[in-house]
């Protein structure tokens, strides 16, 4: 059979989510996302009609890179960087994200940090860029705009689906309606969402927060080699960490917030409310921040303590975190133990564990 050639291809941009592209190209070509995945080969049909093949923007195997190529010249490379697969072994590892399957795929954020269906935004990128959807705002870390310094949106403001689902459930994309990449256009009943989201008002993020959002993508994305305490770790390790300071934050909430200076009265309505979204089982505490404000109320409190110069100064930071922890009776359950963090973590961790009193390890 002779390949493909589509007639009117837009390029993927750099950094651009696997889902938005052919959602872009529908766009343009004035047709349903589902009929140009269809014209590309890609095999959409889910176990259910609901849900969409469990790899779908998780993993590009080679029928999908063969079909992407042979329809629009892009390379099995450019495809691959589409995928979550660039974030494995570090915001996210794959096989949690693989393994949380069908079901658990459908909560927001949820175990494997990040969210597989929707995704996050940020209105003001949207509207520069035509309708780009980068592959970053589907992490569960993903608070803030490093450009626009915008806490991003989870979910639309007339409908309150989370963006990008399809409608109250995930849905394969759809046959039958076009959806415009600027759009919510989930579907309410039988009709998409017209909000226009470039529209929405996003709120400011809070100063610095940016800047420590940049710095914790340079790292998701392994353009800058992770140091933790003045050490020197891998990527995994270095996430890891910010893992198991999560962790430790929701496990010693509310007095933690107390322990932390200059922690604004805002934290607590967040992480709080966060809570009680996670908390209804203690093995949601190692999931992802549930909102882009809990993910940017996460970077502002744990990106300082990865950041600290050297291990002595690590187990300062860890302070509040280790102690609030280890008061509220968090550590017994040994609520890290599934969390592999470097030695130097570890050790600073330890370094704070309260004296002349009982205190079981976390790991
Ligand atoms: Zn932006
Ligand atoms: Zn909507």
């Amino acid at each position: 059979m002779l390949p493909r050639r589509l007639a009117l291809v837009t390029a993927p941009q750099a950094g651009e989510a696997f889902g938005s592209w052919p959602d872009r190209m529908a766009w343009f070509n004035r047709c349903p996302p589902g009929v140009m995945a269809e014209l590309f080969g890609l095999g959409l049909r889910g176990p259910s009609a609901d849900l969409r093949p469990r790899t779908f923007g998780v993993r590009a195997n080679d029928a999908v890179c063969d079909a992407v190529y042979a329809a629009a010249d892009v390379t099995a490379l450019a495809t691959e960087r589409m995928h979550l697969t660039v974030f494995d072994q570090g915001p996210l590892v794959l096989s949690e994200v693989l393994a949380a399957g069908d079901t658990a795929a459908r909560a927001t954020a949820g175990s494997g940090w990040v969210e597989v269906y929707g995704s996050r935004t940020c209105p003001l990128c949207l509207l520069s860029s035509g309708g780009v959807w980068p592959l970053w705002w589907k992490l569960a870390c993903a608070g803030v705009c490093p450009v626009h310094e915008v806490v991003l949106l989870d979910r639309c403001p007339s409908c309150r689906c989370v963006l990008r689902w399809g409608g109250m459930r995930p849905r394969v994309l759809s046959n039958a309606s076009r959806r415009a990449p600027m759009s919510c256009a989930s579907m309410v009943g039988r009709r998409p969402c017209p909000q226009w989201l470039p529209m929405v008002r996003a709120r400011s993020a809070p100063p610095g927060v940016a800047g420590l959002q940049q710095r914790w993508l340079e790292i998701a994305c392994g353009r800058v080699r992770p140091v933790l305490g003045g050490v020197e770790v891998s990527r995994a390790e270095w996430f890891a960490a910010y893992r198991a300071c999560v962790v430790l934050v929701r496990l010693g909430l509310p007095g933690v917030l107390g322990r932390l200076r200059g922690a604004p009265a805002w934290w607590r309505r967040v992480l709080m409310g966060e809570r009680e979204v996670r908390g209804l089982s203690r093995a949601r505490f190692g999931w992802g921040p549930a909102s882009a404000e809990a993910a940017t109320v996460f970077l502002a409190v744990v990106m300082p303590v990865l950041e600290a110069a050297n291990a002595r100064e690590l187990g300062q930071c860890l302070m509040p975190l280790v102690r609030a922890a280890a008061d509220a009776g968090g550590l017994g359950a040994k609520p890290l133990s599934q969390v592999a963090v470097p030695a130097v973590f570890a050790r600073a961790v330890a370094t704070q564990m309260p004296v002349n009193r009982r205190m079981p390890s976390p790991w």
